[in-house]
């Protein structure tokens, strides 16, 4: 095949670019090895495709939000995960303190006040920490196709800089979108960022959003089909920080991108896509990553917009 040919030349075409610098909030993610960069395709069909250091493991970090949302809604049902987290993009940063005026809802599942209430709802709102952690990491490794793991460093750092999202999780509290205990909630949240992934497992979970919830290698239905709409088209309005415009735009792909340096891409029907480079832009998102990105929309003729 010609692909993994094609995706070096992607690799090598995005490297040269020196922008943005790895998030420096906590140590492990200043210390990444910024020359590391990968990109794996994961076809609808089941085949694989990658380059580069497609091995390495780094920190889920926000694109765990996308997923976890899917599981709030098979635990607790669409239409409870609505009347608790809108859809509507926000405009304002990720980790903004705030709510919607009318109905006190988080904006939308992808900022970390909608992301926490989703992590509260799964399992059930009295769930305990590690019921939820298990339910997360069990499911994220399905979808991964193999046994992920929590990176206990990261999440102890993260831990350590919470004073943000702790914030929210009181915020939340008070307002009565999450009854459970907030602190409990965050550290949650917190450990569901710190599940280490590679470029492959990314790729094989967008892929089974792609594929209509179907896993493409087990061919079985992982995610009903209602939720993976659900899912995709808020990645689409919101899923890459404040870059949701200029992203539809060029690239033009549902996506989730997070502050360790990955994207991950779902085009329905096709194929699930993760690039890997710790550098972010001042929105957040991997520079060399919207790159590789864009090039690939334009040159395999991914726009979800394009008439093929
Ligand atoms: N753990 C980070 C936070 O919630 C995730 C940030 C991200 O990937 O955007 O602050």
């Amino acid at each position: 095949s010609p692909i993994p040919d094609y995706l070096h030349h992607v690799l090598e075409t995005a490297r040269p670019n020196e922008g943005g610098a790895a998030a420096d909030y906590i140590e492990t993610l200043a210390n990444a090895d910024t020359s590391k960069m990968a990109i794996c395709l994961s076809m609808v069909d089941g085949n694989v495709y990658s380059a580069g250091d497609d091995k390495i493991e780094f920190s889920i970090q926000s694109i765990s939000k996308a997923f976890v949302y899917a599981i709030a809604i098979e635990d607790a049902g669409l239409d409870q995960v609505l009347s608790k987290i809108g859809v509507e993009p926000s405009g304002d940063r990720f980790n903004q303190l705030s709510l919607e005026r009318n109905t006190n809802r988080p904006m939308n599942p992808m900022i970390n006040a909608g992301a926490i209430t989703a992590h509260s709802l799964v399992v059930s709102p009295t769930a305990t920490l590690d019921q939820r952690t298990e339910r997360i990491l069990n499911a994220l490794s399905r979808l991964a196709g193999r046994q992920l793991h929590v990176d206990e460093e990261v999440y102890q750092a993260e831990l350590k800089d919470a004073d943000r999202n702790m914030a929210i999780g009181y915020m939340l509290k008070a307002a009565g979108i999450i009854t459970c205990d907030p602190q409990e909630a965050v550290r949650g949240y917190i450990r569901q960022c710190a599940i280490n992934v590679n470029v492959q497992d990314l790729a094989m979970m967008s892929a089974v959003l792609a594929n209509a919830g179907v896993h493409p290698v087990s061919n079985e239905q992982i995610i009903p089909q209602t939720s993976v709409r659900q899912v995709l088209s808020v990645m689409t309005t919101c899923g890459m920080y404040d870059a949701a415009g200029d992203w539809v735009s060029s690239v033009g792909f549902p996506a989730k991108s997070g502050v360790a340096g990955a994207i991950i891409g779902a085009l329905p029907g096709q194929v699930g896509i993760a690039t890997f480079s710790p550098k972010i832009d001042e929105r957040g998102n991997s520079v060399r990553g919207v790159a590789m990105c864009q090039q690939l929309s334009r040159e395999m003729g991914l726009h979800m917009m394009d008439a093929s």
